[in-house]
């Protein structure tokens, strides 16, 4: 990022998270006990998840830039923003640290989002490799939070099949998107500008907020998908077409990636296409019959909307 000057971006230094930003979302307990094995210098909590002495004011900071990053969306008027920090925050359930999570960064936003500014339409893009176990369980049943996961599957934490899709109001506003090992541009892209982007011009979302991790990328220690950094331009590109149709603004908030310089460098593809001042033309995608079984579950409630 500082090779390309950041790409003409505003920096800024992420704020702490208020303590009732993270009560939205986790309870005290929960604040508390991170907090507290920071100060003790440290401890395990699963065998993924360890804190150190730095661990509170990091996930902090964490949370934190993501709810500026929404008051810059919301409040400021940017049309994209990227909070751009670690521990990532999708595993962490409202009571649960886990998978190397303390406090759910973009669910703290979405929630700040609604509570500050009044959106009750926020859509969530998480398209880590991995299940985005913890934001699915937090709005699950909140139809003002439409939480879409594409995921590698079989693999941590086994969550997410398509068959869930939310509980109460909130049924039908879960749309979970499993793909094989081995998936690579061709199925992510189609998911997105096949289900994903006729989601957010259907349900036109005052906000988008991707949960952007890079582990899906081939060269990822973690897990087999093939991603390539055009790949995640790409997705980016068909969620902001789709974001500029509706007006809504776009916030990409860091998840897993594990392979640096694959990180860095998808994360370089896809912040010119995120933040250029044209609007990407739309391009012919083969349609893959992932996004055509996802989209025939979905029509039922969001097909008068729009053709996919
Ligand atoms: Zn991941």
């Amino acid at each position: 990022m500082e090779r390309h000057g950041w790409f003409g971006w505003e920096r800024a230094e992420a704020p702490r998270a208020t303590r009732d930003q993270l009560l939205r979302v986790h309870p005290a307990a929960h604040v508390d006990l991170i907090a507290d094995l920071s100060a003790r210098g440290g401890g395990i909590i699963d065998l993924d998840t360890s804190a150190v002495a730095g661990t509170y004011e990091a996930a902090l900071r964490s949370a934190g830039g993501a709810v500026a990053m929404v008051d810059a969306l919301l409040r400021d008027g940017d049309p994209c923003g990227v909070s751009a920090l670690r521990p990532p925050g999708h595993h962490a359930e409202a009571a649960r640290a886990m998978g190397f999570c303390f406090f759910n960064n973009v669910a703290v936003a979405a929630a700040h989002a609604r509570a500050e500014h009044g959106a009750d339409r926020v859509l969530i893009l998480d398209w880590d490799v991995h299940h985005g176990n913890g934001t699915n369980d937090i709005f699950h049943a909140d139809p003002s939070v439409l939480f879409c996961s594409i995921h590698e599957s079989p693999l941590y934490p086994g969550t997410g099949p398509a068959s869930d899709v939310g509980s109460g109001a909130g049924e039908g506003f879960t749309v979970n998107m499993p793909v094989p090992g081995g998936s690579g541009d061709p199925v992510h892209g189609s998911l997105v500008e096949h289900v994903v982007a006729p989601l957010v011009r259907a349900w036109e979302p005052q906000l988008v907020l991707i949960s952007a991790g890079f582990d899906a990328h081939h060269a990822d220690p973690l897990a087999t998908c093939r991603l390539t950094e055009a790949g995640y331009a790409g997705m980016t590109a068909s969620v902001r077409r789709a974001c500029a149709e509706v007006g809504a603004p776009i916030g990409v908030v860091l998840e897993g990636g594990y392979a640096v310089d694959a990180l860095a460098a998808s994360m370089a593809a896809l912040m010119p296409v995120l933040g250029g001042e044209d609007v990407p033309p739309p391009v012919e995608l083969e349609v893959h019959p992932l996004a055509t079984a996802a989209w025939e579950r979905l029509s039922d409630q969001f097909g008068s909307m729009r053709r996919m």
